[in-house]
């Protein structure tokens, strides 16, 4: 993957169409990725914490979500393709997942926003096949419970809203019992994708 440090994070150049193609032969070849769509406030978390900057590193694939991130990366002479949020790589991953038939599994926000954003999308992206859905309010003591949950579905794609704080490192300490192909943080999408 072409990249870009940006105080020492190594953002991918690639634009929507190739991040999307990367993804979707990783998913197909069975390949784990997890990927971290990092705005200025995660890299300036990385800036404050050798500890999150470590965690962050463990990424397979970080893009450019924020605009404040394209503008470092031309400023410092080696622009990015173009800016790759969460919200809209999301959309994309289920647009090739009503190809492939794809099993989705959301987890995070509150139970209410995440069973209205799991109907929107379904409603949308009718041939995914949403096999779960959970609220991102448990703490360390249920991760296994959570953990054994979404694995036993195997879902091809994962997608966690806690907050960058907290989503990040539970993927990065999580994702081999996890198993599942794709897995990333989107933030607050679904607060936006529940309307
Ligand atoms: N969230 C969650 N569990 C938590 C904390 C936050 O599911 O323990 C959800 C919250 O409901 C929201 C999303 O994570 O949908 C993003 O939260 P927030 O905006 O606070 O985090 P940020 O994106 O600013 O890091």
């Amino acid at each position: 993957i072409p990249k870009v440090h940006i105080f020492g994070i190594p953002f991918s150049k690639m634009d929507m169409k190739d991040t999307v193609q990367y993804l979707t032969d990783r998913i197909n070849a069975g390949q784990q990725t997890h990927v971290i769509t990092a705005n200025p406030i995660m890299v300036m978390s990385a800036l404050e914490s050798p500890s999150y900057k470590e965690m962050m590193l463990k990424s397979d694939i970080i893009v450019p979500d924020g605009a404040g991130i394209v503008w470092a990366a031309a400023k410092g002479g080696d622009p990015v393709a173009e800016r790759v949020t969460g919200i809209e790589l999301l959309h994309e991953l289920f647009k090739v997942g009503e190809a492939h038939h794809w099993k989705v599994f959301l987890l995070g926000t509150t139970q209410e926003i995440i069973d209205a954003a799991a109907e929107s999308l379904q409603m949308q992206y009718p041939q995914v096949r949403i096999v779960g859905s959970r609220n991102g309010y448990f703490n360390a003591s249920q991760d296994d419970e959570v953990v054994a949950q979404i694995a036993e579905l195997e879902p091809h794609l994962l997608f966690v809203a806690r907050g960058a704080d907290t989503q990040e490192p539970w993927i990065v300490k999580h994702r081999a019992a996890l198993k599942a192909p794709l897995i990333m943080g989107v933030g607050g999408s679904f607060d936006v994708i529940s309307g």
